[in-house]
């Protein structure tokens, strides 16, 4: 049996010039956690050419869902850019990744802190019931350069709010806050200097960060993971893996070649 499942493409979404999500059947034998990414890519020339992709798409979905960057020069995405509905796609079998609350200690409050497709993890993780059962209230920070990038997030969260099951458990519980860095925006300035300063809390009217209650996922470029892993160690939050939960969990929204 190959690593990869063939999966058809569904349908494709543009949203800027770098970013485009789309959505692939399903294997029903091909199981996650929500948070979690699994390698995908296509077929180049008869040999597999894969990368890992978070899976956006929740896993009580029937349809898998990605959110993807655009690389103008970029081995996978020069050509993923380019797929069509009808396209065979390939999916690892297998979904791996920190992201998941099971590597967290129980709390009240969870932290969703991302850049870029750093999103994508969390699109998937606001979109089960049991984060809403487990925690009074969960904030989404989606930090970008230009408005224009957070079209997916802004549309996610106007289609969960219409949602007939999740609408009301997230109308309730979650807090979306997204900040741009090069253009005007109700929210403005690095998602790290709004946790630092404090600024995010004072916006949204929630205390500030506390050990004691607050969980956090963070998913976004090697640069911010850098600066919100030291900060919170220095807060004294323990960071939590698969053997040990911890007040934080950390994955890379992609690795610098
Ligand atoms: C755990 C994990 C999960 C990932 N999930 C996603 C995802 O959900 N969506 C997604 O688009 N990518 C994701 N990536 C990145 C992805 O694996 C590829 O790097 C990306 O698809 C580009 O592939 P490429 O072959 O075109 O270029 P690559 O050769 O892989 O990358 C070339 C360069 O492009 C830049 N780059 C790559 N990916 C990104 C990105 N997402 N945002 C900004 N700059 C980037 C980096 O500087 C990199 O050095 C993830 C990576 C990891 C490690």
């Amino acid at each position: 049996m190959s690593a990869f499942q063939k999966e058809t493409v569904i349908s494709v979404k543009h949203w800027t010039e770098s970013l485009f999500s789309f959505t692939a059947t399903r294997d029903p034998g091909f199981r996650f956690q929500n948070g979690q990414f699994a390698m995908i890519g296509l077929e180049i020339d008869g040999r597999p050419l894969m990368r890992a992709y978070s899976l956006a798409s929740a896993n009580h979905e029937e349809a898998l869902e990605f959110f993807s960057i655009k690389v103008p020069d970029g081995p996978l995405t020069s050509r993923l850019q380019k797929i069509r509905e009808g396209d065979i796609i390939l999916v690892g079998r297998k979904a791996t990744g920190t992201l998941i609350t099971g590597n967290l200690l129980p709390g009240k409050r969870l932290l969703l802190l991302s850049t870029g497709t750093g999103l994508a993890p969390f699109a998937s993780l606001i979109k089960d019931p049991e984060v809403y059962e487990s925690y009074d209230s969960i904030v989404l920070g989606h930090g970008c350069r230009q408005v224009s990038e957070l079209a997916y997030g802004e549309h996610l969260i106007a289609s969960l709010r219409d949602h007939e099951f999740l609408g009301d458990l997230m109308r309730d519980k979650l807090v979306y806050y997204p900040t741009v860095t090069r253009e005007p925006f109700r929210n403005r300035g690095r998602i790290t200097d709004l946790i630092a300063s404090n600024q995010l809390f004072d916006d949204i009217g929630q205390p500030a960060l506390d050990v004691e209650t607050d969980r956090i996922m963070l998913c976004g470029s090697p640069a911010m993971l850098e600066e919100l892993h030291a900060m919170f160690t220095a807060r004294g939050f323990a960071e939590g893996n698969h053997s040990r939960p911890g007040h934080f969990v950390i994955e890379k929204a992609f690795v610098e070649r």
